[in-house]
């Protein structure tokens, strides 16, 4: 059965096709690698050094760390892995319960279960996709009281140790403000920016405003090292545990092997860390060239009924995956079969958290816009064009 193309999903991929100068298939977000990447992969090689050990490590972490502003950064395998550390360093134990938001990507939620703790769904911003001020200080106020500077949820009698935003597709969140709810009900900010490397809210980068946070630079994220990940803080002894806990709890001795706790093995090997520390030296060029893309859609988009999600005032997005907002389900699907069958890769924003299997039982607020924007939020091509 033929798929028929509307005009306005024609003249996109028309344009899509126009930016990226090919005919063949465009996926929706891949990696460039045109920098130092072989010159530092084959120096990570011929020095033997490609795994725990080695000086693309600190390299990366000192310069994420300075770039960020925060004071120290951990390496790590992956995203999820320094999500679970973030967690379980902050003090989330079984029988605990987190709060984050249910669009989002699985990760999120899995690393919260992780710890044996459950996650608790509040509803986020239309405009933003990231977790709403309002629904969280709501769900608070309703369901918790603050006892011996704990937060105590009035319906399971379990605290609630922690709070994990989202910066969707790199868009900031008010994550100020939720600090600053997140701080009055003694509630732990932890921040999932493994999008939004390079983003700004008010003038402090994404991870910066929780007590941690975490990024990813798997291989679709604005940068990567094939698989990996890292924590942000300015908490040195937190910046000591991640790191102890994320290299195996070894304690550190010329030849022994004594660990002190189960520990994980969740640290980035050297060899990933020597592509991160080549793409690292080109993430203003990458960000630049995201800002042009997203003019180019943004003044495209501008003449049709298409809605280009915008950061809001005060935010600077790193614009990792321009997104639209469409009208209804039923023209969602329809554009979604269109660009598919066109060659242009386009994606659904994720199924609600709070609709999977694993998570479906869990305690949530009102979430009427996340179901909205899950009807509706479409990504689309969003590679670095050179
Ligand atoms: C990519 C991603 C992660 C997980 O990162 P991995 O490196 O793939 O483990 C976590 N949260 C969000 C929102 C992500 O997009």
């Amino acid at each position: 059965m033929s798929v028929k193309i509307s005009m306005l999903n024609q003249d996109l991929v028309d344009f899509v096709r126009s930016i990226y100068k090919t005919d063949s298939f465009i996926p929706l977000h891949e990696p460039r690698f045109i920098g130092n990447e072989k010159k530092y992969l084959n120096e990570c090689i011929d020095s033997t050094f490609v795994s725990s050990v080695g000086k693309f490590v600190d390299i990366f972490e000192d310069g994420i760390a300075k770039y960020t502003g925060a004071k120290y950064a951990i390496a790590t395998g992956s995203g999820t892995s320094a999500l679970h550390i973030s967690l379980l360093i902050e003090g989330v134990e079984n029988g605990h319960e987190v709060i984050t938001q249910p669009l989002t990507f699985v990760a999120t939620c899995n690393a919260i279960r992780y710890c044996g703790a459950q996650p608790i769904f509040v509803d986020v911003d239309i405009d933003t996709m990231g977790m709403s001020p309002i629904a969280l200080e709501n769900f608070l106020k309703k369901n918790t009281t603050v006892k011996k500077q704990q937060c105590v949820n009035k319906l399971t009698g379990k605290i609630i140790k922690a709070c994990i935003p989202m910066h969707t597709f790199g868009n900031p969140c008010r994550v100020k403000e939720i600090k600053a709810i997140c701080d009055k009900y003694h509630v732990s900010l932890i921040e999932d920016a493994a999008e939004s490397l390079g983003s700004i809210y008010k003038d402090k980068h994404m991870s910066t405003y929780g007590v941690m946070g975490v990024m990813s630079f798997n291989g679709n994220k604005i940068i990567t090292s094939g698989g990996g990940g890292c924590i942000v803080t300015d908490d040195e002894i937190l910046a000591k545990k991640a790191k102890h806990l994320t290299t195996t709890a070894k304690v550190p001795h010329k030849w022994a092997f004594n660990h002190d706790q189960v520990g994980y093995n969740y640290r980035m090997p050297n060899i990933n860390a020597a592509l991160l520390v080549a793409q690292m030296e080109q993430l203003d060029f990458f960000l630049e060239k995201k800002h042009v893309l997203f003019n180019l859609y943004q003044d495209f988009f501008k003449s049709s009924k298409y809605n280009l999600v915008k950061e809001i005032v005060g935010a600077k997005s790193n614009h990792w995956l321009n997104a639209l907002v469409l009208d209804d389900l039923e023209k969602r699907n329809s554009f979604l079969e269109a660009t598919n069958k066109a060659g242009i890769m386009t994606r659904p924003i994720w199924t609600l958290m709070s609709k999977l299997p694993m998570f479906i039982d869990c305690q949530k607020g009102d979430l009427k816009n996340a179901e909205w924007l899950e009807d509706r939020v479409v990504n689309i091509p969003s590679s670095v064009v050179i």
